[in-house]
């Protein structure tokens, strides 16, 4: 006997349930979504494709970061594959579709899933990694799935964590005739993924750099980031293309990312110290050279939700010394 949706969600309503699990039925008895995503030329055999400046949300089927299509003789590289299956495979024809050649080589720039979730459109031995990229999707690839299938329910279908079969050392490697030039990282994620493709200039930074869009720091070490952008700034490069926001022509992005990351380091200590409370210092005014950063108050009380427990343990006590 089949079950009806409809009996489903009765029969959740009258267990008290429905006002959390209804929302994902009724979105898949409306779904009709298709990702459409587009390609624009930055520099030559380089496209970029823009994500939504705004949180993961069934509105936007979780396609909130930037991907990257770079030609080679030999084919297409694409970093970041996107949310889910349906993305990944939207992507891999868009890549087949600009440089006319299939995707011979898939990067994965760190864990999260808003980047990595579509590799499983692509052959699995194709698609690189840096090795603790590899071991965070092995700890919380499942829970991510979880988590993205709730919010996002059919967006989501056929998606599966994929594990990245290649991995990636730092240096040079050269795809069809293109030199990149690979930068094992870390601070936004334990493994941070970054590219250089030497004959346009253009870095690739990755979620170690996040551009008029407020960074994520939900697996993050502020110390180790801010060593990262350091890094990253020192590397000659005429064009930034970010894991979150628009494309930079120099090193506004980065000094950014570096500024937003400092300030609302001081901004969790003086809170901490100064004794408020979570909600209180979720509260914080934002100074206004951020003004126009996207999604700056949902990152900062996310931030503080990350950050406030250990920060309490590690300063609180010697408060009382
Ligand atoms: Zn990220």
């Amino acid at each position: 006997m089949r079950v009806s949706r409809r009996a489903i969600i009765a029969g959740l309503g009258a267990a008290g349930l429905a006002p959390v699990l209804a929302p994902a039925l009724v979105h898949a008895e409306q779904f009709a979504g298709t990702y459409d995503p587009k390609a624009e030329e930055v520099a030559d055999g380089i496209w970029m494709v823009r994500g939504a400046d705004e949180p993961i949300a069934f509105s936007n089927g979780g396609a909130i970061a930037n991907s990257v299509i770079i030609a080679t003789d030999d084919g297409a590289v694409v970093v970041d594959p996107g949310p889910s299956l349906s993305y990944g495979r939207a992507i891999r024809a868009l890549a087949e579709r600009v440089t006319g050649k299939p995707v011979v080589r898939v990067y994965v720039t760190h864990l999260h899933p808003d980047h990595s979730f579509g590799a499983g459109a692509f052959d699995a031995r194709s698609v690189h990694a840096l090795p603790a990229t590899r071991h965070d999707l092995e700890r919380d690839g499942e829970g991510f799935s979880d988590a993205l299938f709730r919010v996002l329910a059919d967006w989501m279908k056929g998606t599966t964590v994929v594990m990245p079969q290649g991995d990636v050392t730092a240096g040079e490697v050269v795809i069809g005739g293109r030199k990149l030039r690979l930068f094992a990282l870390d601070g936004h994620s334990s493994g941070d993924l970054a590219i250089l493709d030497e004959a346009t200039g253009t870095l690739i930074g990755g979620d170690l750099v996040f551009h008029d869009r407020a960074p994520a720091t939900p697996h993050a070490n502020l110390d180790g980031w801010l060593t990262a952008l350091d890094r990253l700034d020192g590397v000659p490069h005429d064009l930034v293309i970010p894991g979150h926001g628009p494309l930079d022509s120099g090193n506004a992005a980065i000094a950014q990312t570096r500024d937003w990351l400092t300030w609302i380091q001081g901004m969790l200590n003086d809170a901490v110290l100064s004794g408020k409370d979570m909600s209180e210092a979720g509260a914080t005014p934002i100074p206004e050279r951020f003004a126009d950063i996207k999604v700056a108050r949902y990152e900062l009380q996310r931030s503080v939700s990350h950050f406030y427990p250990g920060l309490e343990a590690k300063l609180l006590p010697m408060v009382g010394n």
